[in-house]
């Protein structure tokens, strides 16, 4: 069975009519479970669910600790190019965004300076990204960065466009530990409607990518929704449904969670689902609570602020000092195209210093469960 036959038996008004459904009892029941179900997640992410979020917290916070003590690995986004052929509405990168700034695909000496300034900040786990634009930053040049980056850093992930199995066996063969492949949205007309153009826009092709890459070998699956695109509750729950499907079909690797959130979008997309900072909250608990042994990323994307709040919650991995154009760190200029504007510019050294503050052990490199009984 397919995740594809999975999510179908979950649609979004079977969803909606659950959430509505849930009571107070129903939550406290999901509360003090130790195996949670579907239909617990369910109840977490309701409305009826809001009142215990601090109940959730104690919990998730629990359960973070007993499942990876108190530390926090870093990493970095490389961004080796902006060249896209797809057009997503809501991305900067996009063929049709009308960004005149310039696109590049970093050149092998430029990987290796860039891979140079992040090694001589600490990092040790790099994640590299690139548009969609198979044909000028094919596979080849994709494993050919892996290399690259294998010869500077520990861990090497990548989030790049969905590819062929085989594909992702090079990767791994070149030195990939992770791949991080977010659905955007696991809701089927909102997908067609925000993917225009390029391999992108195929569905079902991006639905089974992220188990390829498990059946490739990969060791660390990441998974997550771009939250705005559609309903939230709905969108986290299908999320959660798809990690426990690859913790199922995918066990050798481990599975990690994304929050990725709209808040910076081109002027011709609007969102239409936003996501509150206590709805962020909310969707990070419930998924603790449910997938209890998942990494969660936390990225740049999000202020301060809001960063420091949610890294006792269930938060395993941060980005930090982050560039998302190519060259970003020490090659090329503010007049390359970025992906996004990120919200938390503070440097490494100081959110190393932030993670000790709290209580927790900044990591550079997370040599993760899965690798270490391989
Ligand atoms: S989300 Fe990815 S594939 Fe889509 S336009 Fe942006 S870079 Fe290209």
């Amino acid at each position: 069975m397919s995740f594809n036959d999975v999510i179908t038996q979950w649609d979004e008004v079977k969803l909606r009519g659950l959430f509505q459904s849930v009571t107070d009892a129903d939550v406290r029941a999901a509360l003090r479970k130790d195996d949670r179900s579907l239909r617990d997640l369910a109840a977490l992410l309701s409305p009826a669910a809001r009142p215990h979020l601090e109940a959730m917290a104690r919990e998730a916070q629990r359960l973070t600790r007993w499942h990876f003590g108190r530390t926090i690995a870093l990493y970095a986004p490389l961004y080796l190019s902006n060249l896209c052929a797809a057009d997503c509405v809501y991305c900067g990168f996009s063929v049709r965004s009308e960004n005149k700034e310039k696109r590049v695909t970093l050149k092998e000496p430029e990987i290796r300076n860039e891979c140079e300034a992040l090694a001589a900040q600490g990092f040790e786990s790099v994640l590299l990204l690139t548009g969609e634009a198979p044909r000028a930053v094919d596979p080849d040049y994709i494993a050919r960065g892996i290399a690259i980056a294998r010869e500077y850093f520990a861990s090497v992930s990548v989030e790049v466009y969905a590819v062929d199995q085989e594909d992702y066996r090079n990767y791994v063969a070149a030195g990939l530990e992770g791949v991080t492949l977010y659905m955007e949205t696991y809701h089927r007309p909102t997908y067609a409607e925000v993917h225009l153009e390029g391999e992108k826009a195929d569905y079902d092709y991006r639905l089974d990518a992220i188990e390829r890459a498990g059946r490739a070998g990969v060791r660390k699956l990441s998974i997550g929704a771009l939250l705005g695109l559609f309903d939230w509750r709905t969108e986290a729950f299908w999320t959660g449904l798809h990690g426990r499907y690859l913790q199922k079909h995918c066990w050798q690797s481990a599975l990690a969670i994304s929050f990725p959130r709209l808040l910076h979008h081109p002027d011709r997309f609007q969102i239409r689902d936003r996501v509150g900072n206590a709805d962020l909250v909310q969707i990070i608990l419930a998924l603790r609570l449910f997938l209890p042994e998942a990494g969660f990323n936390l990225s740049t994307r999000e202020a301060p602020e809001l960063r420091d709040k949610l890294l006792p919650l269930g938060v395993t991995h941060m980005s930090a000092g982050s560039s998302t154009r190519p060259g970003g760190y020490a090659t090329r200029g503010k007049e390359v195209l970025e992906q996004f504007e990120i919200e938390d510019f503070r440097s490494p050294s100081e959110i190393r210093d932030l993670i000790r503050s709290l209580g927790y052990d900044p990591v550079w490199k997370d040599y993760d469960r899965a690798f270490d009984t391989a």
